[in-house]
């Protein structure tokens, strides 16, 4: 008979804590070096397809060991999640829907064969990790603060054969980050090349694995070094508006009978990631502005873009993500025309603010709600 295959566990987690716990750098020192700046623990789990999951770690933060020929060097078996765990403004330190980014990256790891877990272990997990070095690390004395949680799936095998890993690792780091104020005068984007797409109908650009991330890198570089903040990825011969580097991408605008629409991409074309940020501000803004905006999730053009500002009728534009948070774009440059967006009063237009203002509030503890989960 088949051996039982031990499933991921949080309870079996183990701690090793380190002798020497670093000293914590304020954000600048932290964030000024070309090495990430990880907290004093990180946790691990590997798995085998003889045996399943094996119990969790929690030691100090350090190299993994792979051999060269690890399925993830060589066919990318990788997939991460990006979350941050925030200092409140009441002293208590939260994570933001984790239940949202487990989910995520359990479809995301069976996207590409690694081995699938219950995901609220994984949810533990980080929980268990804040619970260690979220105390030193994010001190109460900075509230408003936050660290990034990177939980990764990899494959490890050490066989070249092109196939499903059958042997896996799950790791989760906790890494500084700099603080993503929106750049001054709004973030500036770029329409991406017309040799590249991001992602297209029928592969993975809706999971977040790595794979989807590197091929992207170029055309940011090159957008970079002509005074652009992202690529805005535009999709097919019609140009549909998809995602602005690693965030959503929304705007705000009048139809031409008038309504105001908040306008982003759907899912259904599975072409864009389904982001945590995305879909609390589609939430919130049906919740609580349900007299001002309507909410549409649709295909739309950078076409329908561009006229909607030529009629008058554009009247804000933002990107929303974890890393950026909720950004309000002021340009985009498409086929050689500036396309310039109103951000009205300190650079962010008034429907942009109130949303990145629910959510603030959520995150840092200024507002009691389900969403903020406390460590
Ligand atoms: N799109 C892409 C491609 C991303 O990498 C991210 C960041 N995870 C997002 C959108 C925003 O997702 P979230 O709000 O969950 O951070």
């Amino acid at each position: 008979a088949a051996a039982q295959l031990a499933e991921l566990d949080a309870s079996k987690l183990t701690y090793t804590l380190t002798p020497t716990p670093r000293p914590v750098p304020d954000e600048a020192t932290a964030n000024s070096g070309l090495e990430t700046v990880c907290t004093d623990h990180m946790i691990t789990a590997t798995w085998s397809a003889r045996t399943g999951w094996a119990a969790p770690e929690l030691k100090p933060y350090g190299p993994l060991t792979l051999m060269p020929t690890a399925s993830v060097l060589h066919y990318a078996t990788e997939c991460f999640e990006g979350l941050k765990a925030y200092r409140g403004h009441d002293g208590k330190l939260r994570l933001f829907r984790p239940d949202c980014n487990a989910a995520r990256m359990l479809m995301s790891t069976v996207r590409i064969s690694l081995p699938a877990f219950a995901p609220q272990e994984l949810e533990k997990l980080l929980l268990a990790l804040m619970a260690v070095d979220g105390a030193r690390w994010l001190p109460r004395s900075r509230p408003g603060t936050f660290l990034y949680l990177r939980p990764t799936v990899i494959g490890t095998s050490p066989q070249l054969g092109v196939q499903a890993p059958h042997e896996a690792m799950l790791y989760i780091v906790c890494s500084f980050m700099p603080r993503m104020d929106s750049p001054v005068g709004g973030m500036k984007l770029h329409t991406s090349p017309e040799d590249m797409v991001r992602a297209w109908v029928g592969g993975f650009g809706y999971a977040k694995v790595g794979a989807n991330y590197g091929p992207s890198l170029l055309a940011t570089q090159e957008a970079r070094k002509r005074g652009f903040n992202q690529i805005l990825w535009l999709y097919g011969p019609e140009g549909y508006c998809t995602e602005a580097g690693a965030s959503n991408y929304f705007v705000v605008w009048e139809t031409k009978e008038g309504r105001r629409q908040l306008v982003t991409a759907p899912l259904d074309d599975r072409l864009i990631l389904d982001g945590v940020t995305r879909r609390s501000i589609l939430q919130l803004a049906k919740e609580r502005l349900a007299g001002e905006l309507e909410v549409v999730e649709r295909r739309y053009t950078i076409d329908e873009v561009i006229e909607a500002e030529r009629e008058g009728r554009l009247v804000e534009s933002f990107a929303a993500g974890t890393a950026y948070f909720v950004c309000p774009v002021s340009l985009v440059h498409h086929r050689g025309k500036d396309l310039v967006i109103p951000t009205g009063e300190n650079d962010c237009g008034a429907y942009t603010a109130k949303l990145k203002g629910f959510m603030y509030d959520i995150m840092y503890g200024n507002e009691q709600h389900e969403w903020g989960v406390v460590v």
